[in-house]
Order: C-alpha cells, then structure tokens, then sequence
C-alpha cells in the first residue's frame, strides 16, 4: 500500500475539478488531483468554440436556476454559496476580465478559453498544497470496511480522506470523458443513470438536407411535429449540416427532441419566413413578382434566400419552375412556393452521438446528492460534481457555472469537514 495519504483527493482535472482543487488547498487541505489526460482541462479548451462561454450572466440566482426546471430545487443551496456574481469576480481578480454577448453569454474578454485554463491552473498551483499527477487513471475506489479509503490507479494506490469525483459525462469523449468515474460510482452503489447524448445536434435521413450543409438561417421558426400536431417549437438560427441541423435552439431542443422521438416519428418543419402568415407573403411574391415580371423565379428567389437553399427548394418535386419568368408562374404553383418556404420539412432520426454533443444525459441521481456539501448520500466523505451529476440544462454557459459552483461548495466542504 502507498504511504501516500492526502486529505482530499479528487479525481478528474476539469473544470470543476480545479475549481475543487483549488479551493481546497486555499483552505488549507493536503489535496492530490489525479488526471488522466497529460493536461488539464482538455475539454474546457475546447468549449464555446474555443472561446469558453464561461457562464450566463444572469445573477439573479431564481432566474437562472429557471433555466433547470428539474433540479433547481437542489441547486438553490450550493448557489447561495458560489453564484454567476462570484464566477465574475473569481476570474476577474485573477485577471481574467469577462465580457457579456447575446443572451447574457460571458466570455472572457481576450475570446480564449486557454486563458481561463490558465487562470485555474494558476489556481490549483497558487496554494502550494496540490499535487497534480497527470497521465495517471484512476481504476477504482479502496473500500476497507464499506469505507472509502482511496483510489487504485494505473500509477498505484493513494489515500485520502475524502475523495472528489470530477470525472465529467460522456459527452465528446476524445477529450477524456469517457465514463469510468460513472462505472466506479455504480459499483459502490450509486443509481447511474445510463447516458445518453443530450445537448446535441439532429440527424434526418433526408439527402436533401445535407447537401445544404454550411448555409445559416439567421431567423426561422423550427417545429417539431408529431401526429400532425406541433409537439416543440423554436424560433432562432439554424445552421445544416452534412447529417441534419445545428445551432444553439436545434442543440437546445435536443433534449425535447428525444423524449419525442420515444413516442413516435418525428418531423421537423422550418419556417424560412416566421414575421409572415401564409397570406401575407402570397401578397409579398405578387409585389415582388411584378416588379420584376421577366427575371426567372430561380434569379428572383435568390434575392430573399441564400442561393444553396433557392437551388434547394425549387429542385422539389412540384416545384421545378426555377427557370420560369415570374410572370408565367400560375396561381397554384406561387401558392405552392409559399407553403414550401412555410413548411420546408424532414424526418428527424434522431440526436448525433457523444462525440458531437456538448453535455450527456445521464450520471449521480441529484437525490443522492447532498447539495450542502456536494456529498454523497451513500458515502460521507465522498463528493460528486460538475457533469457527474444527471442535471439538464440548456447551452449558454450553465454548464460551466454548474462546475464551477460544486466545484468551489465541495473543495470548501471537503476541506472544513473533520
Ligand atoms: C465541444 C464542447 C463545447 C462546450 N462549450 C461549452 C461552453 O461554451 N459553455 C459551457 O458552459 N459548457 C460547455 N460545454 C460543456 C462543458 O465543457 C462541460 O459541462 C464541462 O467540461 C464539464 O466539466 P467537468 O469538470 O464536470 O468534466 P470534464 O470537463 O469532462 O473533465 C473531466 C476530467 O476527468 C478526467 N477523467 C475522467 N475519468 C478519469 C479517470 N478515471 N481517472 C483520471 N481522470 C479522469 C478526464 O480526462 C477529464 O479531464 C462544452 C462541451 C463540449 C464537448
């Protein structure tokens, strides 16, 4: 057996896992932060397009936890311990200022998430009580007498008082989420929801729809039907890809999606024309047509939409006039044109996997979490946190805050408890 005993040792070097590191040796606790990866934080690099939508910056604790409508009766206490308003001035004292976009998302102002890789790295190391190992995997928890003792990994056994479990989901697994954390859980008893990817771009079998991959809808309503009704609606930007649809409302109704597509086939019809009724853009294309009465609808056409989608919509079966004048397109085939722009629709066959999603579902049910603390229900001196945790949420930064609050509640815990 090692000889090597920690206070805390916490498994897993991302975000939340730094943040717990952190904040412990802050405290004063002997910590050891084991990582697999030969680097830390290598998802963290990677998020909001290398950018690091680091949180939303709603600092109203009620109103962001609106946007967890199943578990926000838990995260009211850990949140009235570390909120958005502390993520801001955490950074910004270590000199990372942030910035505020669209739909309240925080960046950091220099637009790179190395930075803020840097600025918890610098977290972890500023105490003088962390020990990192990278390239070291933990295999499994030491259980002496139904007491957690330690971790066995692929570098040996460590000991440790209290054990912090940050080994994230399942969600882009090259980046060394890859479930073990989960498994170890489920062997010691934990319920482990099964993951699956959630947060995630859509796939349709309709060839039609890949070939339009690159175009960006910057506004359009998306539905979702099923049994001819409207089961889901967004209405936002749309981007098409070689496999179906993405972007942030398509990422979003993922979720949503999936519980749908249980229940049945599922089509997604778009709106390329959402501030218009049927009957209002019939009167837009009269106009447009005269005024120019001997332009071919294809020429026309690409006036109001982007070329690739023009080319798209007018390859449909009934409605190949694209070479037509304006003037010699009849009443029903106008008409027809309409509806199609209204209602350009296609099966949706499901979410696209892991590596492509942003979270997993799936992971530690939040009722066998002790949200005070971080702790677990089963074992005391366990604590489990950022995407270990099964808790649904939207893009837009609240995943990231979700690591850095249970990260900071559980190293300030682990570190205070006897
Ligand atoms: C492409 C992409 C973009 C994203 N962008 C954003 C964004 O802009 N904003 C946002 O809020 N969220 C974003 N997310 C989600 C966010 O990155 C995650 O919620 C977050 O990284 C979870 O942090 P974590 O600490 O729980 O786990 P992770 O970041 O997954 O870290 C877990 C760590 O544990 C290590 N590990 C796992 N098993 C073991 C083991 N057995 N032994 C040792 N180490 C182990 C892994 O190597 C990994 O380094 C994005 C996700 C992806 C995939």
């Amino acid at each position: 057996m090692s000889e090597d005993v920690y206070d805390i040792i916490v498994i897993g070097g991302g975000p939340s896992g730094m943040m717990a590191a952190g904040r412990a040796g802050e405290l004063g606790a002997r910590v050891l932060l084991l990582e697999k990866n030969d680097r830390l934080g290598k998802k963290l690099s990677i998020t909001g397009g290398r950018r690091c939508n680091i949180t939303n910056a709603e600092y109203d604790n009620r109103l962001f936890l609106d946007s967890f409508p199943e578990s926000k009766q838990f995260l009211f206490s850990p949140f009235s311990q570390f909120n958005v308003e502390s993520t801001f001035e955490f950074f910004e004292e270590r000199g990372l200022p942030l910035v505020v976009e669209e739909r309240k998302r925080a960046f950091p102002k220099s637009q790179k998430a190395e930075d803020v890789c840097t600025t918890l790295k610098e977290y972890v190391e500023e105490s003088g009580n962390v020990t990192v190992k990278l390239s070291v995997t933990v295999e499994s928890f030491v259980l002496v007498d139904k007491e957690l003792k330690g971790v066995r990994t692929s570098a040996g056994e460590f000991l440790g008082s209290k054990i912090v479990v940050a080994t994230g989901g399942l969600a882009a697994p090259e980046t060394g989420s890859t479930g073990e954390g989960l498994s170890m859980l489920a062997q010691i008893g934990h319920k482990v929801d099964d993951p699956d990817p959630n947060l995630a771009p859509l796939r349709t079998s309709s060839k039609w729809v890949h070939q339009l991959s690159g175009v960006t809808v910057d506004d359009m309503t998306l539905r979702f039907m099923q049994n001819g009704k409207t089961a889901h609606k967004a209405r936002g930007r749309l981007l098409f890809t070689h496999f179906g649809i993405s972007g942030p409302l398509v990422i979003n109704s993922a979720h949503k999606v999936k519980t749908l597509l249980k229940q049945g086939a599922l089509t997604a019809s778009v709106d390329l024309f959402p501030d218009h009724d049927l009957g209002s853009l019939d009167t837009f294309f009269i106009e447009l047509f005269e005024q120019q009465k001997k332009k071919t609808l294809k020429n026309v056409l690409k006036e109001v939409l982007q070329k690739k989608l023009s080319e798209s919509v007018l390859n449909r079966q009934d409605l190949r006039i694209g070479d037509l004048p304006v003037h010699e397109i009849s009443r029903d085939q106008r008409k027809l044109l309409v509806r199609t722009l209204k209602d350009l629709n296609f099966p949706i066959t499901g979410t696209m996997g892991f590596e492509w999603s942003i979270v997993a579902d799936g992971g530690v049910e939040p009722k066998e979490v002790d949200f005070r603390s971080m702790t677990s229900r089963l074992f005391p001196n366990l604590y489990l946190i950022g995407d270990t945790l099964n808790i649904n949420r939207p893009s837009g930064g609240f995943s990231l805050q979700l690591c850095w609050t249970t990260g900071w509640v559980a190293g300030t815990h682990a570190a205070q408890a006897d």
